[in-house]
């Protein structure tokens, strides 16, 4: 248990356990919950932070591992609320081992994958299978969440206090939404008895109709059919509202539109208990990309215009969005590698998520580096985790990062099974190169073995 009696990160699934001791040796050490900005040694007993000492001054315990991660940053390692490991049923496209390590190698300590496999999550025998699985194939600790409607059918709730005692996080129905509003009230209700968070996937069905990008200029030039800024923003309203009225705590995922971040901000003025995340995507990219009509840039909600970027920004900034989630979604070549109007939705990003915010927002100077740790640390926050920190007496979850390392991305492979990257042959800065989750290696880039003594 943390100082604010939250549960560590290390209490999900997965196959490592606390691990023995470290001493990090010479690293630049950012925590900004923990008010750390400065070069020292970090020295790890026993998977937890045993002391914080000046560089040079640290003493590695018999039997540990030494660590020279001189010219290395260390952060608090990441935290993803938002993930599609697509198992069950869709190990075609990635499996708990694959997704895993596609986070490992982003500097993740601990994800949470989405129900809309197939079968759906939402019974709790499957939530109880699941565990297990990721017991003995998650390279980082894993939580899950269930769907909030029996099949995503959008009319039957689930089982939601049994899913919570099978440990199901939360609840959600992502890649659909809850059209319903009468549904979303029950739901709402239960959440109000069974805790966990509601993460919502937002849009009105009837506004989005057959659009498979952002209505505007590009959709019109394109001549595609588009989706408009209110599908997500008036769902969003009607859910703060519900919210409110029930007393009851819900996530907005993936936000993208200007209009969203002001349904946000209106509700959470209210005093609704209402969360929300974006993606590295949404904040690097819009939809002149489309314009290339390659589908590694057709997702759901799609890339907007600058303006809406630019709102999107200042969320992250002045703390209307909480959080920053990848919606990690792979998909098979046969489902991307075809016209745009028919391709699925959805792109990886673990393996991209911080070297893209690095290199698009903090090296021009956007958005400070500080920040960026904050929010990629805060998804922990929404299912009762204490976030990572880089303190005395916390669990060891450190993610070693080359801030100067300049790489192609995709051009070394993938960790992840799926490539539908939409930072694909981009040049990126920064890349994690060490991920430790309670005070074992989880990951180690290949080429950084050299450099570890001990
Ligand atoms: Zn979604
Ligand atoms: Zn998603």
């Amino acid at each position: 248990m943390s100082a604010d009696g939250r549960r560590e990160i290390g209490t999900l699934d997965w196959r490592g356990s606390a691990g023995g001791d470290l001493l990090i040796r010479g690293a630049h050490a950012l925590d900004p919950r923990s008010d750390l900005d400065r070069e020292c040694d970090i020295l790890v007993r026993a998977g937890r932070i045993a002391a914080i000492a000046d560089s040079g001054a640290g003493q590695l315990p018999d039997g540990g591992e030494e660590i020279d991660a001189s010219g290395l940053h260390a952060f608090p390692a990441f935290f993803d609320p938002h993930v599609h490991l697509r198992t069950p049923g869709q190990e075609y496209r990635e499996d708990i081992e694959t997704g895993t390590r596609a986070a490992a190698a982003g500097g993740f300590c601990g994800i949470v994958a989405m129900a809309n496999t197939d079968p759906v999550v939402d019974d709790p025998a499957i939530v109880a299978a699941l565990r297990e699985r990721a017991e003995a194939e998650a390279a980082v600790p894993t939580g899950y969440v269930a769907t909030v409607t029996r099949g995503m059918g959008g009319r039957e709730l689930t089982e939601m206090a049994a899913l919570r005692e099978a440990g199901a996080l939360g609840f959600s129905d992502d890649g659909l939404p809850i059209a319903d509003a009468g549904v979303m009230r029950r739901a709402l209700q239960y959440q109000h008895l069974v805790g966990g968070t509601i993460l919502l996937h937002e849009e009105d069905p009837t506004l989005t109709g057959d659009g498979v990008m952002a209505e505007g200029a590009v959709s019109a030039a394109l001549g595609l059919a588009g989706v408009p800024d209110v599908s997500e923003s008036t769902m969003i309203a009607r859910d703060g509202a519900l919210c409110l009225y029930e007393d009851a705590r819900a996530h907005v995922q993936h936000l993208s539109a200007r209009a969203s971040v002001d349904a946000v901000a209106i509700a959470k003025s209210a005093g609704a208990q209402l969360t929300a995340e974006l993606t590295p995507h949404h904040l690097v990219l819009t939809d002149e990309e489309v314009r290339s009509l390659d589908a590694r840039f057709k997702m759901n909600p799609p890339l907007r215009t600058e303006d809406d970027r630019q709102a999107l920004i200042e969320a992250l900034r002045s703390g209307v969005v909480d959080c920053i989630g990848t919606d990690h979604a792979p998909h098979a070549g046969h489902e991307k590698e075809v016209p745009f109007e028919v391709a699925n939705m959805g792109v990886t990003g673990l393996e991209t998520a911080f070297a893209a915010l690095y290199t698009e927002l903090v090296m021009p100077g956007v958005v400070d580096l500080a920040l960026i740790v904050q929010r990629m640390g805060a998804g922990a926050g929404l299912f009762d985790l204490a976030p990572s920190r880089i303190a005395p007496d916390t669990e060891a979850d450190i993610a070693l990062v080359d801030l100067d390392a300049e790489w192609e991305a995709g051009a070394d492979g993938w960790e992840s099974r799926s490539d539908n990257s939409c930072f694909a042959g981009r040049r990126l800065r920064s890349r994690p190169v060490i991920t430790i989750v309670a005070g074992a290696v989880a990951y180690r880039r290949r080429e950084f073995a050299m450099k570890v003594a001990g």
